[in-house]
């Protein structure tokens, strides 16, 4: 298993002082570096540098980002919250490399995905059920990797099935099966 071995260190952000949240670095001995574009895939849409290499995203008012041999955490309510969102990333990261035959690496990064592109793809009736006001705010939103496609229940109609694999493959999740 992966990550079975790890040091956690939690501290507030030095510099914001007068920020609540606080931040978790982890650090281990495996080498996640060939496991970063499935994760990519996984995760994604992230913002991921192959050349680093290094992968960030957002999940639930998180910021994570995943290096080689460290793993960073933003926006944590306290050293609980730390543990528990660092064993769901170990579960998935152990999950991801036990799948990594059926999944398909991904190199893309968020900075690729155009708002636009994802936009025309919509079913564009505004009708704010994501949570957002507009389909034009929800796909920003989907290009900048703060909310996921399942938000906008309309595009996993049938009909929308072509749409929605468009932009399942312009943000390198062209394996997902939905
Ligand atoms: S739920 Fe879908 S159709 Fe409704 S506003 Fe959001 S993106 Fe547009």
């Amino acid at each position: 298993m992966l990550l079975e071995s790890y040091q956690m260190n939690v501290a507030p952000p030095e510099c914001l002082p007068s920020e609540i949240s606080v931040t978790a670095a982890i650090e281990f001995e495996d080498d996640l570096t060939e496991l970063l574009p499935y994760l990519n895939a996984e995760f994604g849409p992230c913002v991921y540098d192959k050349t680093l290499p290094f992968l960030r995203f957002r999940r639930d008012g998180k910021v994570i980002a995943i290096y080689s041999k460290q793993i960073g955490i933003a926006g944590l309510r306290d050293e609980g919250e730390a543990k528990e969102v660092f064993e769901w990333l170990r579960d998935t990261i152990n999950s991801v490399a036990g799948r990594k035959a059926t999944i398909k690496p991904s190199d893309r990064s968020i900075g690729d995905v155009k708002p636009l592109d994802i936009f025309k793809l919509l079913p564009r009736n505004n009708c704010g059920k994501c949570g957002f006001a507009t389909c034009m705010a929800f796909a920003a939103a989907l290009a900048n990797g703060d909310t996921r496609t399942e938000k906008c229940a309309e595009l996993f109609h049938e009909t929308m099935r072509e749409k929605r694999d468009q932009i399942l493959r312009m943000l390198g999740k062209v394996d997902w099966q939905h």
